[in-house]
């Protein structure tokens, strides 16, 4: 039996039988959930469940099973029941001054997105940045969070849990070495509601993203709590909501979750003329008006224009986990006049990042992070982790500026109706100029 990586292209050989198996499915007597375990290749398993969908729903997969992805190599790790991928095109931004402390020099950034005009959108306010000396980035905080719920009796046990835990600090962090090598505990944040404890535990998780690792250590800490504490205490759920995970929480803004970063820059008037087509005051008070009171106004926990248009862009193009787009693409943009410059920052409490593990595994993703030079672990680790922490928050900054700038400049439309609808083609391809 002949198989080649690709899903859509498993050859069929010796042993192999399409018709007789899609049959079986068909009568129920193998599940779909069950062809790796049944024909011991996930590639062929990605094949033979597909080919069921197609005749099962009389629907053309032709595009789906196009792909370079071996369901061998993902299989136990990124997906379950593949029948293929979908192909998301991915446009480059740059160059982008970046005067980190990790990321120092010009970069160029991936960002995998359907919705047209946003790579130009952003790699404008990337030129309007870069022509005005670059973004200077910082990340404040770095430590990836769980928070389990823990059960006592009274708000008096709670107490006493509360202040053992605190007692017992270096215990609970030897523990974690046992699970982890690059993991690390470094603090422990309580929250006590009536006879109900969250302990919010923060791991540094080198280079990966941190969430298998944390959960994977917080496990091993509500082990060693029930086993060694001396009242009423047990864990009743690994994940209490507290940490938080997937969810909007005003936690993770003012506690931080992942790398708290801040990114910034001074804008000159002349770039912002020339380059940007709009007056600093008008971004200034349109900062104002449109990211602090109406946010403000509308009950939003984030005060910022885009943040989700460029973290989802870079997280789909480089492997990170979608769903954490929800937090952090948190954060509150800041502008002051200074004179004939424009100061503006974005501010990411919760930037949920890294280049090992996850789906940093799969070969284009690692390709994507490989242009930023921080494909896989770093030297020492946590250092390539730091340093696409701080070019992703100097991209959602040039996003942010230019999503003002279009406001201020009423340029938003425009550009809208040209490259999200195609206009770029008929006008001959001839590139926005707003
Ligand atoms: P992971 O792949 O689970 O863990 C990273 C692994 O890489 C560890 O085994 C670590 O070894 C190893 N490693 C090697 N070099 C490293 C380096 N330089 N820095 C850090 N680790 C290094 O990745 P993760 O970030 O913890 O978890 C990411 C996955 O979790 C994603 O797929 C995400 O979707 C998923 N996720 C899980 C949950 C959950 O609750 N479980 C929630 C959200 C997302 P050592 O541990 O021995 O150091």
């Amino acid at each position: 039996m002949r198989i080649m990586p690709e899903a859509g292209r498993a050859v069929a050989g010796e042993g192999f039988n399409l018709e007789e198996i899609i049959g079986k499915i068909e009568r129920r007597e193998l599940s779909i959930s069950r062809l790796e375990e049944y024909l011991g290749n996930a590639n062929l398993a990605a094949l033979a469940r597909r080919s069921y969908i197609e005749k099962a729903l009389s629907v053309d997969l032709s595009g789906i099973a196009s792909t370079i992805l071996d369901f061998e190599e993902l299989h136990g790790y990124n997906i379950e029941n593949p029948i293929g991928a979908v192909q998301v095109p991915v446009g480059i931004v740059g160059p982008l001054k970046v005067l980190g402390d990790y990321a120092r020099g010009e970069f160029y950034v991936p960002m995998a997105t359907t919705e047209g005009a946003l790579v130009a959108s952003v790699n404008r306010g990337a030129k309007a940045i870069t022509s005005s000396g670059g973004a200077v980035v910082k990340v404040l905080k770095d430590g990836m969070t769980r928070a389990p719920l823990v059960w006592t009796p009274s708000v008096v046990e709670a107490y006493k849990f509360v202040e053992w835990v605190k007692a017992n600090f270096d215990n609970l962090k030897s523990k974690v070495t046992e699970v982890t090598k690059h993991g690390a505990l470094i603090d422990i944040q309580p929250f006590t509601v009536g006879n109900l404890v969250w302990i919010r535990l923060v791991y540094k998780t080198g280079d990966a993203m941190g969430m298998n690792m944390a959960t994977i250590a917080s496990d091993k800490i509500c082990s060693y709590i029930e086993e060694n504490y001396d009242g009423d205490a047990r864990c009743i759920a690994l994940s209490g909501n507290m940490c938080t995970d997937k969810k909007p929480a005003i936690i993770n803004r003012l506690l931080g979750r992942g790398k708290y970063v801040v990114a910034e820059a001074l804008i000159r008037r002349d770039v912002a003329e020339n380059i940007l087509k709009a007056k600093i005051e008008l971004i200034h008070y349109i900062n104002a008006a449109k990211n602090l009171l109406g946010s403000g106004a509308s009950g939003s926990p984030s005060f910022n224009a885009h943040y989700a248009n460029i973290i989802a862009a870079i997280f789909i193009a480089t492997g990170q986990d979608a769903a954490q787009v929800v937090e952090s693409s948190m954060g509150i943009t800041w502008t002051e006049l200074r004179g004939d410059e424009l100061y503006i920052s974005v501010t990411l409490p919760s930037l949920e990042v890294g280049t090992v593990g996850g789906g940093t595994r799969l070969r284009t993703q690692r390709e994507a992070l490989s242009i930023m030079g921080v494909a896989g672990g770093g030297n020492p680790p946590g250092v390539n982790a730091l340093k696409f922490a701080e070019i992703v928050a100097a991209t959602v900054l040039a996003g942010e500026l230019n999503l003002l700038a279009a406001l201020a400049s009423g340029h938003l439309a425009r550009a809208h109706e040209k490259l999200g609808r195609g206009r770029v083609r008929e006008s001959g391809g001839k590139q926005l100029k707003a």
